[in-house]
């Protein structure tokens, strides 16, 4: 693998992502949204800090960029289409685009329907999916500002990634996320035999994340969509569950 990602558990319950190109050595934290967790992170991982990446421009998500970018001059990377509501970009990302850590390129992917600006980076050749709050682990991200009909067609683009790809999403909401799934697939076993995978993880204060693209076609419901109405229905009884 070319490619290493590992999970940052910053604040609540969000992941920041720390990325390094191993033939370069070149490294990013996908989502900062803090500064000394982080910092503490990359010193762990040999002080090396070469990029910051966005998937969108929540607080939860960027609010340690400016201050990580300064301390430790690393380049900040984004969506062109969002720029007004991100910090400072150094590379203005637009979707299509290919961006390249070192040797690592991410495909720049279009995924409204969180925000209007979301995007997600997928890297195939270190089959890693940066994905923010857009395909969650057995779930999907709310839709605060874009239609439940852009935000089923970002997951079509998202699940048509080849199913070895690690799903390395922005929030650790993966228990509450099955209970709900549950409720709608109550039959599914594979979504019960993760249930059972994800407490026991979670007990001991593990990561349940990254998933892979092939887990989550088994066990989220949200790719198990139907049609765009069922995926509406879906999404709504999400909000209102519990
Ligand atoms: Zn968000
Ligand atoms: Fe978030």
């Amino acid at each position: 693998m070319t490619l290493t990602v590992k999970p940052i558990a910053i604040l609540d319950d969000n992941y920041a992502w720390f990325l390094r190109d191993e033939a370069t050595g070149v490294t990013a934290v996908m989502d900062a949204a803090v500064v000394e967790p982080i910092a503490d992170f990359v010193k762990a991982e040999g002080g090396r800090l070469d990029w910051l990446l966005i998937t969108h421009h929540h607080g939860d998500h960027i609010a340690g960029i400016a201050e990580l970018a300064s301390r430790t001059g690393a380049k900040v990377a984004g969506n062109a289409n969002d720029a007004q509501r991100l910090p400072k970009l150094d590379v203005a990302v637009k979707p299509g685009d290919v961006f390249a850590l070192g040797t690592s390129e991410a495909d720049i992917i279009d995924t409204p329907g969180h925000t209007r600006g979301h995007i997600s980076w997928h890297f195939p050749s270190g089959e890693a999916l940066l994905c923010g709050d857009t395909l969650f682990a057995a779930g999907c991200g709310r839709l605060l500002e874009g239609s439940a009909a852009e935000m089923f067609a970002s997951l079509q683009k998202l699940s048509a990634l080849p199913d070895a790809t690690k799903v390395c999403c922005g929030h650790e909401y993966t228990l509450s996320n099955i209970r709900y799934a549950l409720s709608v697939e109550p039959g599914n076993e594979a979504l019960k035999a993760f249930f059972e995978l994800a407490k026991s993880l979670r007990a001991e204060g593990k990561p349940t994340l990254p998933t892979t693209l092939g887990t989550e076609h088994a066990i989220n419901p949200f790719l198990h969509a139907r049609d765009l109405a069922h995926f509406a229905e879906l999404r709504l009884g999400k909000d209102n569950f519990r």
